[in-house]
């Protein structure tokens, strides 16, 4: 048995990047921007104004100062002219100041009549005026590997980047083995169960990034695996679950070794999730999960998501662990690394005291897990102790 840190380090060396492709912007936010890319103009292209108001002199401006309005700048609509002592420009947000003013007195602080305006209230020291390129200049870089947000979207939005490198979200095909498996809406028979672990899986390898493909359920026969397995081909994970084991019905291992899958190793030092394989299978990745539900996506913390993160470009990082005062006494660990479900509030974590690997509600309801290495000593009430959140 290996330890999780050496299975981790194992399963980094399986995979390797993925291609970049362009997509367009409207479709960018969520991806992992893969090379940096640079503003092609200036934001804003010129002085604009930054309120309603009148453009003048800053020189100029006092209380009960008087100017003539001599014409308008509106957004997307210059005023032509060079402004001279004594004079005004009525101006809109987002218009470009006109030559000749540096100073926007907001409407509110102006008496107008006709074309003559008054100062009636002390202006504040702002301009009022957003320089050119006050938000970012030419050639002004975005830096990758970066995973784009709604906000960042709009910042290339205003660069004038319509197309984007991102890179490509990795294919994870999962397969779920068992005769006792049915899919969800399905009509279980007395021995059935439902198959929850793909769905679980699917939807924290998409938050991840990945792009995930549920398979048929394969039966615990030689055939049905390798029908499954045969549906996985040109995808760059292929997930089993279940049937990593040794029992008699457990054939992944001789299934996947007869398809020609090189195994990396087999076996991790943790609870859940001991019964783990991996190797390459072909241009794939091949991870053969156990089967309980809560090992299942437990793994899917611990080892999945570091080898997605590495497929889109970013440096594999230690899981970053947080620390909570402990509730209560906790035995001494064994030896596997623990991964306890657990509820952190306000700084104090709090161990469920079911553990079983089987059981959904514990997870759904935990926000943490609770993180005890190899033969952690007892643990006391008012301890400090890592977990991870999930
Ligand atoms: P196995 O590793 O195949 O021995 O499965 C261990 C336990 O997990 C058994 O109780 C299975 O019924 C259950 N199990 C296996 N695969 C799934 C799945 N996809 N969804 C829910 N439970 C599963
Ligand atoms: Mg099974």
């Amino acid at each position: 048995m290996i330890s999780v840190s050496e299975a981790r380090a194992a399963l980094l060396q399986l995979i390797s990047v993925t291609e970049i492709e362009q997509v367009p912007l409207a479709e960018a936010n969520g991806r992992i921007l893969a090379q940096p890319v640079s503003a092609v103009r200036d934001q804003p292209p010129f002085s604009a104004s930054a309120m309603d108001g009148y453009a003048v002199k800053r020189d100029e401006v006092e209380l009960h100062a008087m100017f003539q309005v001599i014409g308008e700048a509106a957004a997307g609509h210059r005023f032509e002219g060079r402004l001279k002592a004594g004079q005004a420009v009525r101006i809109f947000t987002g218009a470009p100041v006109p030559d000749g003013a540096d100073f926007v007195v907001i409407q509110e602080d102006v008496d107008r009549r006709k074309d003559l305006i008054t100062i009636l209230d002390q202006p504040g020291a702002s301009d009022n005026i957003r320089p050119r390129g006050g938000d970012f200049t030419i050639g002004q870089t975005v830096n990758a590997p970066r995973p784009l947000r709604p906000s960042d979207v709009a910042l290339l939005a205003a660069m004038n980047i319509p197309k984007v490198p991102v890179y490509r979200r990795p294919v994870v095909a999962l397969i779920s083995t068992g005769d006792e498996l049915v899919m969800p809406g399905g009509t279980p028979g007395p021995d059935q169960i439902i198959a929850s672990n793909t769905f679980g899986l699917k939807a924290m390898l998409e938050e991840f990034g990945a792009e995930v493909r549920i398979l048929p359920i394969a039966k615990d026969s030689d055939t049905s695996l390798k029908m499954a397995f045969s549906l996985a081909r040109d995808v760059d994970l292929v997930v089993t679950i279940g049937g990593a084991s040794v029992g008699d019905h457990d054939l992944v291992a001789k299934v996947s070794a007869d398809l020609g899958m090189e195994r990396s190793f087999y076996k991790v030092a943790m609870r859940p999730g001991k019964p783990l394989m991996a190797g390459r299978m072909g241009k794939a990745t091949m991870v053969g999960l156990p089967g309980n539900p809560v090992s299942a996506m437990v793994c899917g913390h611990i080892f999945l998501r570091p080898m997605i993160q590495s497929m889109l470009g970013f440096e594999a990082q230690e899981e970053s662990l947080q620390t909570a005062t402990l509730t209560h006494d906790l035995a001494a660990n064994g030896p596997r690394e623990h991964y306890m479900r657990a509820t952190v509030a306000a700084g104090e974590i709090t161990v469920s005291p079911r553990q079983d690997s089987a059981l959904l509600t514990i997870l759904a309801d935990a926000n943490a897990l609770l993180v005890l290495p190899p033969h952690a000593p007892a643990q006391r009430c008012g301890d400090t102790l890592h977990y991870l959140p999930i």
